[in-house]
């Protein structure tokens, strides 16, 4: 069961301690029916604490004035102390357990955080390594050729084989009842700086018989791509909002 299908009949409440001076605040998975207090006062895990503490004490007082009082045969005190004795012991008890269930609910946040962060770094380094890469598209496989050693011969091409040494190369997974072999080729390079060496020497492959038409481009994000196509998209029709606006004629 997972941490979500576990909380879906909770909801996050801020109370407020009510520990004197102590101004914290505490989210809290409440039952999501849950109509606030009037069950007594909310102590954060520190006040909390400190109230058993000075209930420990408060008890302690007590077992020496029930002594004190059957060694002086006060039976009134006695019982009276043993009244409230009992009654401190059992506001102890549920201050305890209301800390051991509150920690509970912490940590399960604290991992719900964790899984955040791990999710964070794991997506920022993505977006690092793809900075690196150039992704090739109209590559045709070789028989005979492995994609790095053609990727070799593009970069010599673009005359950046010294330069910009690949880190890495490897061709898209074809889709389901695709084998036209053209997939794109991701090839990663050691900083963005190779990168960009080789991208600005694209336009040399055109005059190139073999990567004519072999195309080099950023490797964009799913969303970075989403954005640079409604950009072009954009262009395209201002483009023809401007043709659309001239006297005609042009061709
Ligand atoms: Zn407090």
């Amino acid at each position: 069961m997972g941490a979500d299908q576990k909380w879906k009949d909770y909801r996050d409440e801020f109370l407020g301690c009510e520990g004197p001076g102590c101004r914290i605040y505490q989210a809290v998975k409440v039952p999501k029916g849950w109509s606030g207090r009037g069950k007594g006062s909310f102590f954060c895990g520190i006040c909390a604490g400190n109230k058993i503490r000075e209930l420990e004490g408060k008890v302690k007082v007590l077992e020496e004035e029930v002594k004190s009082g059957e060694e002086k045969g006060k039976e009134e005190v006695r019982s009276f102390a043993e009244t409230v004795q009992k009654s401190l012991e059992r506001e102890m008890e549920g201050a305890k357990k209301r800390i051991e269930k509150e920690s509970e609910a912490v940590r399960e946040e604290v991992e719900k955080v964790k899984e955040v962060v791990r999710v964070e770094v794991k997506r920022t380094s993505i977006e690092e390594v793809r900075k690196k890469r150039v992704m090739v598209f109209g590559l045709k496989k070789k028989e005979g050729r492995t994609d790095e050693e053609m990727i070799g011969d593009m970069l010599q091409v673009l005359g950046r084989k010294e330069e910009c040494k690949p880190r890495a190369v490897f061709r898209m997974r074809e889709k389901e009842g695709e084998s036209s072999g053209t997939r794109p080729v991701v090839v990663e390079f050691g900083s963005e700086q190779e990168k960009w060496k080789v991208l600005e020497r694209k336009m040399a492959l055109r005059r190139d018989d073999e990567f004519a038409r072999v195309f080099l481009e950023l490797d964009l994000s799913r969303e970075e791509r989403e954005v640079a196509k409604n950009k072009r998209v954009e262009r395209k029709k201002q483009k023809e909002r401007e043709e659309g606006g001239k006297s005609g004629g042009e061709s």
